[in-house]
This record gives structure tokens, C-alpha cells and sequence, in this order.
């Protein structure tokens, strides 16, 4: 997505390289279970066209129907926990920034996986106008797919009083809705939003470059060393730009390592319900992994469930990183409270696949929608980093 992504993309695929010859037959590398699709992200930074089965196009409002195949095969069959009521759940795709061609499948997945298991039922939408009191009282939850950017915010609320009246009622609305008591689950670039330079790009500042110049040494080389100041958050990821729904949602982007870039995915807390179908093993996958801005995401303030591991990441992929975490921790989903609520976050999520190639994270976002909603107990008592 950054602005010099194909030159990256070429660096990341040596790197990957390298970090599955590391990985392969290590005690915590199983083989991969994620398959590269064909022509991933097609159209994407100077590729190919996008293929005509809609899902991939520029405007993805309809998921390609062979990912809709996949994914209903991978979903499961039923929920952990009961509803205590009826549920609805309002899927809201609306993007200020980058649009995922996953999205609607995305979308499916949560009409699919309600209907099929009796968890909840769905209803989908692009239009942040949706997004009013009047509207969420009758959803239990709302589920943020890939939004990015201020998906919110009405154009010109800088300038335009009335736009500014609308961006306002909306925020205070899923504020509202969230710490009233009900969930809200976000995927993948629900986590790349709001954030930014304001009154720039929305969503998009900080991002161009970061990486792709780093990226320019040899993959083999020393990882570089860091020029920016850590202590500088804000120029990692940009500023927060609504900083109650920054700290709501867990923290903000400030790099990806590009898809496709493999990963050992860790389970942080093996006896969550959340987790239970990863059965307390680590596995790996292949998706394009967000990193936060450092002061943005701290475990001081949600729950992870789990995280990269970073141990089993090479020197390369390492050092393409922009602005390292000194904490070197890289979550990948996580719960917390927020009010009355509950929050449920899967960061991955960018490629069609992670849909389909592993129906335990499917099970796992199920779980996690479900404790959002309130039917599935979980612990969600922050756990800071060890230190
Ligand atoms: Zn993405």
C-alpha cells in the first residue's frame, strides 16, 4: 500500500524466503497451512488487472464466488456459547483510506458464520450514514471491516459546520453504542484508521515509505539501523486522529511487513475460550502483518490472545521494519473492556485466504465475536509485558 510497494514487494518475497528456510522442521514451524492464491492483490501497486470476478476489482463489493466457496467449506459447524437472545450484527465496510479487495468476503464470512452456526444474524453496509443511534439500537454489534482511514467522518467536516455536526453524532453514536454494553470486533484495517496527519490524507500519512527505503539494502545485510526517535510516536503511524476510538480499538498503524510475508503465529493465552481451537499450538500463515505505533498498542491495555512470533522472524523481515517496537511485541488479535462493552480485534485478514486456508481462524473470530456480543465468557483482564 505504501506509495513504493512494488520495489518492497520485491525486497519482502526474498526475505520471506529466507524466513521459511529458517523456520522449516523447527519445533514451532509447522508446515505452512496457508496456500498463496493465485495472483494475490491483483491490480494492487502497478500489477496486474484486477480478474472480473468483482471481489479483487478496484470497487470490491461482491466476494469472488470461489473464496465464498472456500470459506463457507472452512466454517464451523457450531458456536461455543449459546446466544442469550436473538443477536444482529451490522458489518460496516465504509473506507476513507486503502479498500480491501477482502472486504466483502469479509462481509460474507459474518452473514455465513452467523447463519450457519445460530450465533447472530447480519446485515451488511458501505454507508457510514448508518451510523446513527437511532439505527444501532437495534444491533448488538458492529463489526469494522478493514475500515480504514476516518470511515466516520463526512468530507470537508474541517471546514463545513453541518459536515462537522454529522462526523460528530456518528463518533458519539459507536462511543455510545460500544460502552453502553454492547461489541464492537474489528479486522485487519479496522486497526489502519483514524490515524495520520490531520487535516492530510486520512489514514495515509506515515505510511509512504516506511519500509520500502529501508528496505533498499541487501537482504542478507545487518537489519538497519533505526533513524527515527522512538520516543517519537507520532511519527510513526502519523498522530491519532480520534483518539477515544484509537485506545477503544487496542492501537493504530505504522507498518506492514507486505503480504505475502509468512509468520509463526503464537497463542499468548492457550486457555482463553477465544483460543480454544488453536489448541495452546502455534501455527503458521501468510498474510500482510500489521505493526503499531508504539505508544498507540501496549498490553497494558487489552488482553492479547495472540501475537507474532517475533523470535522466529529473520534478521531480514526484522530489519525492513520501520520505527521498531522496542518492545518488540507484535499482537495479532486481542479482547478488552471498554464501559460496559467489549472489543474483539483480529489483525489479520488482508488476503482472501486467512478466510478460508484455516478454519480454526474462523473459529477463533467466532469465539471473539461471541464474547464481544456477551454470550461467551472470557477472561479480558489486561496482562502487561513482562518486562
Ligand atoms: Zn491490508
Amino acid at each position: 500500500m505504501a506509495m513504493k510497494r512494488s520495489r518492497g514487494s520485491l525486497i519482502v518475497a526474498v526475505c520471506t524466503a529466507t524466513l521459511l528456510t529458517a523456520t522449516s522442521g523447527g519445533a514451532q514451524a509447522p508446515a505452512p497451512q496457508a496456500a498463496a492464491p493465485a495472483a494475490p492483490q491483483a491490480g494492487r501497486g502497478g500489477g496486474p488487472a484486477p480478474d472480473a470476478c468483482g471481489g479483487r476489482s478496484n470497487t470490491p463489493r461482491e466476494a469472488c464466488a470461489n473464496d465464498v466457496t472456500r470459506m463457507i467449506a472452512a466454517l464451523p459447524a457450531t458456536a461455543p456459547a449459546k446466544p442469550a437472545r436473538p443477536r444482529k450484527v451490522l458489518v460496516l465496510a465504509s473506507t476513507s483510506g486503502f479498500v480491501h479487495s477482502s472486504i466483502p468476503l469479509a462481509a460474507k464470512m459474518m452473514e455465513e458464520m452467523g447463519k450457519k452456526t445460530g450465533a447472530w444474524t447480519a446485515d451488511v453496509t458501505y454507508d457510514r450514514a448508518q451510523i446513527t443511534a437511532e439505527n444501532l439500537a437495534q444491533y448488538d454489534l458492529l463489526f469494522l471491516d478493514s475500515t480504514t482511514g476516518t470511515f466516520l467522518d463526512e468530507p470537508n467536516s474541517a471546514t463545513d459546520p453541518a459536515a462537522k455536526a454529522k462526523t460528530d453524532a456518528r463518533r458519539k453514536a459507536l462511543l455510545d453504542f460500544v460502552r453502553g454494553g454492547k461489541g464492537i470486533a474489528g479486522i485487519h484495517a479496522a486497526t489502519d484508521s483514524y490515524h495520520g496527519r490531520a487535516g492530510g490524507a486520512p489514514g495515509g500519512a506515515g505510511r509512504a515509505g516506511g519500509g520500502a527505503g529501508r528496505a533498499g539494502g541487501a537482504p542478507a545485510a545487518p537489519p538497519a539501523p533505526c533513524t527515527s526517535n522512538q520516543t517519537q510516536g507520532a511519527a510513526a503511524g502519523g498522530d491519532p486522529l480520534w483518539p477515544e476510538f484509537n485506545k477503544m480499538i487496542g492501537g493504530y498503524f505504522k507498518f506492514h511487513w507486505n503480504y505475502p510475508t509468512p509468520i509463526t503465529v503464537k497463542i499468548d493465552d492457550p486457555s482463553n475460550p477465544i483460543n480454544a481451537a488453536f489448541k495452546g499450538k502455534s501455527f503458521n500463515t501468510i498474510d500482510e502483518v500489521y505493526t503499531f505505533a508504539w505508544d498507540s498498542f501496549s498490553r497494558d491495555n487489552v488482553r492479547v490472545l495472540t501475537s507474532v512470533d517475533y523470535n522466529l522472524m529473520s534478521d531480514c523481515d526484522k530489519g525492513i521494519e520501520s520505527n521498531r517496537r522496542p518492545d518488540q511485541d507484535y499482537a495479532l488479535s486481542w479482547v478488552k473492556r471498554e464501559g460496559q462493552g467489549r472489543v474483539f480485534v483480529n489483525v489479520l485478514g488482508h488476503n482472501e485466504a486467512i478466510y478460508y486456508n484455516n478454519p480454526a481462524m474462523l473459529e477463533h473470530i467466532l469465539a471473539g465475536v461471541q464474547y464481544a456480543l456477551g454470550d461467551l465468557k472470557a477472561d479480558d483482564t489486561p496482562v502487561p509485558l513482562k518486562r
